[in-house]
């Protein structure tokens, strides 16, 4: 009888976050003004983050001990759980075998408060009041609700309008873990006005949120901003997932010949792959690393690597990554954490070193994959996460195929509690095949005149 799951206790909660940055050999190319567009420093952020977060925004340093608060907060829903997927392998008649890394079991239902708890513990000895975020699907929302609920700060977000509507018991939980939320774009903030202005059915983008949401940080020296994808530091703090599977998949007895993530802005897929791609760095593993992105949404697989902005308006500092434009408005498809126009720049120059993968899926193959996933495996997937499990059976279906009994990864990031529109829209065939068109994305690169990077 094979072991369906593979727990660990809570001493073994890692006690680093792991900084991918030290084992690259070609490092990120710096960030520039928005305005100058030379490279900035440091010190550029510190009206939008607190101190110790800029320093490992731009740290080098290969492991960064995480403090004891936050380790502590952890243990609330952490170590996370690792499953064999024996039912799922069974229901594609695999040989492949199938497990998946857990993170729906923490209060806000995805990976997002591993660095919601610490982003919320350093601004608190920071001594900010408030703190203002954007969310898409409104799992970062939570996140960060949740996490200054327990540092005792307020918070404010920008919740994208599509997404406030078509899940509104994501606002109610913010709301009860004492947030303020509003649908964006608002007339609370210029940016928001601007976007009204040219578009008042504008059904609002992650990227207009960010806007908003700087904002208001920028004009208030009480509070801060906090992002819940992208960056270098929020990637890192997600590696506390992925140094838990190396130990998980160990006790297993096994190790991933392919690990699979869904990609937003990078930050679920980097908690689960990075620990991964670290022995391959380092001890000459080969282990393929797979970003799994919406056909409607494909900055990985479809975009161009340039300098571009992370929000809509331009505020924010020039970053190097995956683009399809900042004016891109992706589709409204249900996977609202993954409608965003950029990646994030670690992930990116990886990807540019061809160091991991990306693949492209559509919406109908993907809750066909959640559907299958339910049925066998019982917990119900976040939209975003069944592009993971949609690429797993591709994957799976390829093993099968060529008789190869290869060993697959899947980052189960969060549930679909909060998304039961998204299945009831599917199973009533209200959802239809999208991919985005090779001229829309032309046309939103015509628009860029960022720099180019050779
Ligand atoms: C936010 C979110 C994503 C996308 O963001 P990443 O930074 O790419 O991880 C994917 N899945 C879930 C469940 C999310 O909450």
């Amino acid at each position: 009888m094979k072991n369906r799951k593979i727990i660990l206790n809570e001493e073994e909660i890692p006690t680093h976050w792991y900084n991918i940055v030290a084992d690259m050999a070609n490092k990120p190319l710096p960030p520039l003004h928005p305005g100058t567009r030379e490279p900035i420093g440091p010190e550029a952020l510190a009206p939008l983050f607190p101190m110790e977060l800029i320093k490992q925004e731009v740290s080098a340093e290969k492991w960064i001990e995480i403090p004891e608060q936050v380790r502590d907060t952890y243990k609330i829903w952490r170590p996370t759980p690792m499953y064999r997927a024996t039912a799922l392998e069974a229901a594609l008649d695999t040989p492949a075998k199938i497990y998946y890394k857990y993170e729906g079991v923490s209060p806000a239902g995805s990976h997002k408060p591993n660095t919601a708890v610490a982003q919320a513990y350093y601004n608190k000895q920071e001594g900010v009041k408030r703190i203002t975020t954007e969310t898409g699907a409104g799992q970062w929302g939570s996140a960060l609700s949740f996490a200054c609920n327990i540092f005792d700060i307020e918070c404010e977000v920008y919740m994208v309008k599509i997404s406030y509507h078509q899940k509104p018991y994501r606002k109610t939980l913010m709301n009860t873990w004492g947030a303020e939320v509003f649908a964006s774009p608002t007339n609370r903030t210029e940016a928001g006005k601007k976007i009204l202005a040219e578009d008042p059915d504008s059904p609002g983008s992650l990227g207009i949120a960010i806007s908003e949401a700087i904002e208001r940080a920028a004009s208030d020296e009480h509070t801060k901003y906090a992002l819940g994808s992208v960056l270098n530091h929020v990637l890192m703090h997600q590696t506390v997932i992925g140094q838990e599977a190396v130990k998980q998949m160990d006790k297993a007895g096994d190790l991933p010949d392919i690990v699979i993530a869904p990609f937003g802005g990078g930050s679920n897929f980097a908690g689960i792959s990075f620990p991964f791609l670290r022995m391959n760095l380092e001890e000459g593993k080969n282990i393929r690393c797979i970003a799994s992105e919406p056909s409607s949404c494909p900055k990985l697989t479809r975009g161009v690597f340039r300098y571009d902005f992370g929000d809509t308006v331009g505020m924010t500092p020039l970053l190097p990554m995956y683009t399809l434009g900042h004016n891109f408005v992706p589709a409204p498809i249900h996977a609202g954490g993954l409608r965003y126009h950029g990646a994030g720049v670690v992930v990116s120059q990886l990807l540019k070193d061809n160091l991991i993968e990306a693949v492209a899926h559509d919406q109908l193959e993907c809750f066909e994959a959640g559907i299958l996933f339910t049925k066998t495996e019982g917990i119900v997937p976040a939209p975003e996460t069944t592009h993971a499990i949609a690429t797993a059976i591709r994957e799976a279906n390829r093993c099968k195929e060529e008789g190869k009994a290869e060993t697959i990864l899947i980052h189960l990031c969060g549930h679909g509690y909060f998304d039961l529109k998204a299945y009831d829209d599917y199973l009533s065939g209200k959802l239809h095949k999208h991919e985005v068109t090779k001229e829309a994305i032309e046309a939103s690169l015509a628009k860029l005149d960022t720099p180019i990077i050779e």
